[in-house]
């Protein structure tokens, strides 16, 4: 799977579930595993996290 942000390769546990977060390694993103549809792929989808403070 890929980065929507950057199209860095994102590892995805091959085991991993819907829910799960997973951080791009290229941009830091985090993304959540979401399931479009029943018996669908899984898909990224931006994690909704707090909002950081990056001190800018
Ligand atoms: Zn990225």
């Amino acid at each position: 799977m890929n980065c929507p942000e950057c199209d860095a390769q994102v590892a995805v546990p091959e085991d991993a579930i819907r829910g799960e977060v997973v951080s791009c390694t290229g941009c830091g993103a985090s993304y959540e595993l979401v399931r479009a549809q029943s018996g669908g792929a899984l898909s990224l989808q931006p994690a909704e996290l707090e909002q950081e403070d990056w001190g800018e």
